[in-house]
């Protein structure tokens, strides 16, 4: 008894809640930019946070010497070296990765700052060319991807944890104070010179390589974007003085929400059992750490409603026991028996021998969670655009969206990071197709999406150069 229609009918279903028409897509980049001006006007305008960073000079190329960043906000924990040489060249890049131990990630924030603190120093004596003595006073640029009120390029205190991430005692505290003190315990006098963004970082790099990217989004474990702005539309600073004329907004598009977004039953089951329930609604639809998740969460109804993957695995019924980058695996298998698709089904969920036909449908909804989550970047990316004016409709003012077209198209670049568009060719595919698709083959020859590896941690330390107590 295999109550195939049953099976069908609930694909179908899903399917049909997923779908990313052209249409919905463009509702989604209007209320975007609609959010994005919200978020501008007032403190709380918006579920969109739209973050000053006093970040108002990206780095240009000139920047000279040796600098480190530390990466922290997903994953993995990165540490680095750069050495830059002027006229937008990189001599040398080092980099360290070093998974964060899950105890650490809901501990104290001494035990964390200390764990950081330890693993650079390693690096350093690590490093062949350099010692211990050799770093005192070197600027270093941290990357902490999580939302975070700046009080200065190099200041900020947490405002919540996303990502899996409870160190309760750290919020509302200076992240930089706490990764400072952490440093001195251990004997390492280096200086944090800038406190960034993941997604600013990337557009710090960005911007070294390519002076007309104006605009980065970070798609790994979470998601994020920010973009260059104009200091004075950003209302709820009124006579925000910058050098530049600009200022870099971290957006924190992750707990971006409209009702346009194509909501299913197993988005609303996820948020619902999730430590942060009612937040970060779109990185919960786009990012790594739960992709793969809402495909478990159909197939567990699947087997519930049919045999079709044998007798119910207790597997299934577990939070995370489908990672992303093994539902990318399968959704990627072109062996014309869908070899590995097979082969985690087994490995994974304790699933066994499912016939071809299931295996198929595997791929399926691998590719209907991972297509709407690529799509729904790329409505975020061109809303993005569309309040800067670079989509080719005008721009919009007090949230009401002209629809003329301007006459000039600028060259703009995008920077794009993190696993999922780096790793995973498909979700890039798809996203990269989707924005093409939205702006129009008029529009889209000027906006080019850059895939930067590494980037928000090479960026860290090209802030950190760029805003040296010494330049
Ligand atoms: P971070 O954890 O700091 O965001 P990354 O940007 O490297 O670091 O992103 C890692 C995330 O990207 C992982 O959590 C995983 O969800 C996703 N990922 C990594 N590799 C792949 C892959 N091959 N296919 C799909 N997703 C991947």
């Amino acid at each position: 008894r295999k109550r195939w229609w049953r099976v069908v009918r609930a694909l179908d279903e899903f399917e049909e809640a997923a779908a990313t028409p052209v249409g919905r897509l463009r509702q989604v980049v209007d209320a975007m930019a609609v959010e994005m001006h919200a978020g501008l006007a007032s403190e709380g305008g918006s579920k969109l946070k739209m973050l000053l960073t006093f970040v108002d000079n990206l780095p240009d190329g000139s920047e000279n010497g040796i600098y480190y960043a530390l990466h922290v906000g997903g994953t993995n924990f990165r540490i680095l070296r750069i050495q830059l040489g002027g006229q937008r060249s990189i001599l040398g890049h080092d980099v360290e990765r070093k998974p964060i131990p899950q105890l650490l990630m809901t501990s104290t924030s001494e035990e964390f700052f200390d764990f950081i603190a330890l693993s650079l120093k390693e690096f350093v004596e690590k490093g062949n060319d350099l010692q211990l003595a050799q770093v005192r006073g070197k600027d270093l640029g941290f990357t902490f991807s999580f939302p975070v009120k700046q009080t200065s390029v190099s200041s900020g205190t947490l405002i919540k944890w996303t990502k899996g991430f409870a160190i309760e005692d750290m919020v509302e505290k200076d992240v930089v104070q706490c990764l400072q003190e952490a440093l001195s315990r251990r004997g390492l006098d280096m200086n944090v010179a800038a406190l960034v963004n993941d997604s600013v970082g990337t557009l710090a790099v960005g911007h070294f390589l390519d002076k007309d990217t104006v605009a980065a989004v970070v798609i790994g474990t979470g998601t994020n974007a920010c973009y260059l702005e104009r200091a004075d539309a950003v209302i709820k600073c009124q006579g925000l003085l910058t050098t530049s004329g600009g200022v870099v907004i971290n957006m924190e598009w992750g707990n971006f929400w409209s009702s346009h977004l194509p909501r299913t039953s197993y988005d609303i089951d996820l948020d619902a059992e999730s430590q942060n329930p009612n937040e970060q609604g779109f990185e919960k639809m786009i990012s790594g750490m739960y992709l793969g998740d809402i495909v478990r969460r159909v197939i567990f109804r699947l087997s519930l409603e049919s045999d079709i993957f044998g007798a119910l695995s207790s597997k299934l019924s577990t939070r995370f026991n489908l990672s992303t980058p093994l539902m990318a695996a399968m959704h990627e298998d072109d062996s014309p028996d869908l070899k590995e698709v097979a082969k985690i089904l087994e490995e994974t969920l304790d699933i066994h021998d499912v016939p071809l036909k299931v295996r198929k449908i595997m791929v399926r909804i691998c590719d209907v969670v991972t297509r709407r989550a690529a799509r729904l970047v790329a409505a975020g990316i061109v809303g993005i655009l569309k309040k800067t004016g670079r989509d080719g409709t005008g721009g919009i003012t007090s949230g009401r969206v002209k629809g003329v077209k301007s006459g000039k198209m600028r060259r703009t670049v995008v920077a794009v990071e993190g696993g999922l568009y780096t790793s995973y060719t498909i979700f890039r595919e798809y996203l990269n197709e989707a924005v093409a698709e939205i702006l129009g083959e008029e529009i889209a020859p000027y906006v080019i999406l850059k895939m930067m590896e590494d980037g928000s941690g090479i960026g860290a330390a090209m802030l950190a150069a760029s805003n040296s107590a010494r330049s």
